[in-house]
């Protein structure tokens, strides 16, 4: 008989860790992939966390936190880029799901975040719907400027930080995007029901490290 899932954010933060951990090791376990927990899964879910990620090939979720089946509710964009399918899917998982946590996971060496950081620096914006992701890229990173902007209408004297910092600054701007627009995963987080944590994969090693928390997993 398989255990009970965990049910307090900082229980499914444990699982995360622990599968993460045995990943980077390489030591992973391929838990509950087989025939019988595939049966067992047949008629319900019950995943302990959502996870909303960017779609890149090497961050695939159940992988690098060695799970399987049932374990994860899991919604990827490019750049994991938020907008109103993604907000509806998360509170699924929290509300109709029940899952105790949101995990963002964002990573070094972001394709989409270079994109927006290539616009934001030499003012060319990519075309087609590949726009679409740049153009939600850019607000986690314009919001916590301006230095210079004047009130003559001038140009914002916009710093745009490096690469990795930028990729750090779109995953808080991520959590804290994502309470605001779901009143349903804020009021989550407030009574303890769930928590959110941003969190950045290392592709060469890896790893996973924590960079942003709301609520509690402690
Ligand atoms: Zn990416």
């Amino acid at each position: 008989m398989t255990q009970q899932p965990p049910l307090t954010p900082a229980e499914a933060w444990a699982e995360l860790e622990a599968g993460n951990a045995r990943f980077v090791a390489g030591e992973v376990e391929h838990p509950r992939q087989g025939i019988d927990r595939r049966a067992e899964l047949s008629g319900e879910q019950h995943p302990f966390a959502v996870l909303f990620g960017c779609s890149d090939s090497r961050v695939a979720a159940e992988i690098i936190f060695d799970r399987g089946l049932g374990d994860m509710f899991v919604v990827r964009t490019a750049g994991h880029v938020v907008d109103t399918t993604v907000i509806g899917s998360i509170e699924y998982g929290i509300e109709v799901l029940h899952a105790p946590l949101v995990v963002v996971l964002g990573h070094d060496s972001c394709g989409a975040v270079a994109a927006a950081r290539h616009a934001l620096v030499t003012g060319e914006m990519p075309s087609g719907m590949i726009r679409a992701v740049v153009d939600r890229v850019i607000p986690s990173i314009v919001t916590r400027v301006p230095t210079g902007a004047g009130g003559d209408g001038s140009a914002f004297d916009l710093e745009v930080p490096g690469p990795a910092e930028l990729g750090r600054q779109h995953l808080r701007g991520t959590v804290r995007m994502l309470a605001n627009y779901s009143h349903a995963l804020a009021d989550a987080v407030a009574e303890g029901r769930c928590a959110v944590v941003g969190a950045e994969y290392k592709l060469a090693e890896g790893r996973i490290e924590v960079v942003e928390i709301a609520g509690s997993i402690d």
